[in-house]
């Protein structure tokens, strides 16, 4: 097929318009039709928030939900438990697909996230990331599995991503290959505005810890070393820092031992760090600065000092071009209003084990609108992603990401182009992060 040419209409198809865009009507009916289970699939998982790697309840919630799915044509193959306790996989490819001579199968995939926050629940609406990764499967599949003809080579992936306020499950999964083999990611999730995009940057947390010696802080304070003064000078160094500091850079922590009794000279204090950059280069930069911080404020105070990093860094979201105007173009026909993209570009966000993903597969992570202008990790923000006003929200972004699916699995042109932008941009950050 030629550039830009979709895959030929064949019978079902009506005058004048193509199958692709009745494939796409379908898998948005699909997707209304199940409404109600995904609203329920959705509030099982709001009602009872689990922190990362702890979303048991959610995971069974889930792997039942695509286990009971009517099967149409052919089930769900569910995988509980896949590579992580809390996480699964669920496929579905056309039957007979496999039997044909087809090349490799096409794999699109579709991340659910599902843990909440301690003490405040589901404040950044992650069970609305569970129920768009599920509904947009299920509009996809709904939509190739009535399809007249031979069977596409596509395989529908439901992947379930655990911890990614805490920890980075998606960076767990890469390592242990549940990437390897994807063609396009695609997740969506909840804000206070429609944007295709948002540069969530790259984070690197650290825990430190100060060790002194305790004495008696009236009699004889001299045998003392104050672990307290070393957290409030290391504090205070940071926030000098800040001067130096580029205005994309990000630098907070708090102090989360600083001492037991005031007449005991603190033998030991601890504080939490994060740092974010917009590339993992800079994140290095102010790594090593922040580090000089802590280091000098152990030499000012006599303490010894443990600088110790997190588990993993979340990389910056690599934006993929193609992929969001597809993803908007299917987004304004279902009455989704973008912010601009120069309003996408110079906004600001938080950070996502997502990014890693952007690393090794072409993928989109819009955020979307939920009826509320709640701030995410408010309690109000809980309140609103438990509430019916933003099923509508969440069920037209689901039908968005099923239908830039389909474009991608109809369009082998858009793929080459997704494919294009993805090595593009992979080469501006190696670049990036090798110059000096
Ligand atoms: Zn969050
Ligand atoms: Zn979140």
């Amino acid at each position: 097929m030629g550039p830009g040419e979709e895959r030929p209409v064949e019978a079902g198809a009506c005058g004048g318009v193509s199958e692709l865009e009745l494939l796409k009507l379908r898998a948005a009916e699909r997707i209304d039709e199940a409404a109600e289970r995904l609203g329920a699939l959705s509030r099982a998982i709001w009602s009872e928030p689990e922190l990362a790697y702890e979303e048991h309840h959610a995971h069974r919630v889930l792997t039942r939900f695509f286990e009971q799915e009517p099967p149409v044509a052919a089930a769900w193959a569910v995988q509980p438990h896949y590579l992580l306790p809390t996480a699964f996989r669920a496929e579905w490819e056309p039957p007979g697909a496999r039997a044909s001579a087809a090349p490799r199968p096409l794999h699109v995939a579709f991340l659910c996230e599902y843990d909440a926050l301690p003490g405040i629940g589901h404040a950044c609406g992650h069970n609305l990331i569970a129920e768009v990764g599920a509904a947009a499967a299920l509009g996809v599949k709904g939509a190739l599995e009535g399809r007249p003809g031979p069977p596409l080579p596509v395989k529908v992936i439901v992947l379930g991503t655990p911890a990614e306020e805490d920890g980075g499950g998606k960076i767990d999964l890469i390592e242990a290959g549940a990437f390897k083999n994807l063609d396009v990611v695609f997740m969506a999730h909840p804000s206070q505005e429609n944007a295709a995009y948002l540069p969530d940057v790259a984070e690197h947390d650290v825990t430190v810890k100060y060790y002194g010696k305790a004495s008696h802080a009236a009699a004889y304070p001299w045998e003392g070393i104050n672990a307290l003064d070393a957290a409030v000078l290391a504090y205070n160094n940071l926030s000098m820092l800040r001067q130096q500091m580029k205005p994309t850079w990000r630098v907070h922590g708090i102090i989360k031992n600083g001492g037991v009794k005031p007449n005991i000279i603190p033998s030991y204090s601890e504080l939490v760090y994060y740092f974010r950059a917009p590339s993992m280069k800079e994140l290095q930069v102010l790594t090593k600065k922040a580090e000089d911080c802590f280091r000098s404020a152990a030499l000012a105070t006599g303490c010894t000092v443990e600088i110790k990093g997190g588990a993993h860094d979340y990389y910056n979201v690599l934006p993929n071009k193609s992929l969001w105007k597809a993803y908007m173009e299917n987004g304004k026909k279902l009455g989704i209003e973008f912010i601009s993209e120069d309003t996408m570009l110079s906004g600001s966000s938080g950070s996502t084990d997502f990014g890693n993903v952007t690393f090794v597969v072409p993928g989109i992570h819009p955020y979307f609108y939920i009826g509320s202008k709640a701030l995410n990790h408010t309690e109000q923000y809980t309140e609103a992603a438990g509430s019916q006003e933003a099923q509508f929200y969440t069920l037209r972004t689901a039908k968005a990401l099923a239908m830039t699916a389909l474009d991608i699995i109809f369009k082998p042109e858009l793929l080459e182009r997704i494919r294009k932008d993805f090595k593009l941009k992979l080469e501006e950050e190696q670049f990036l992060n090798t110059v000096e």
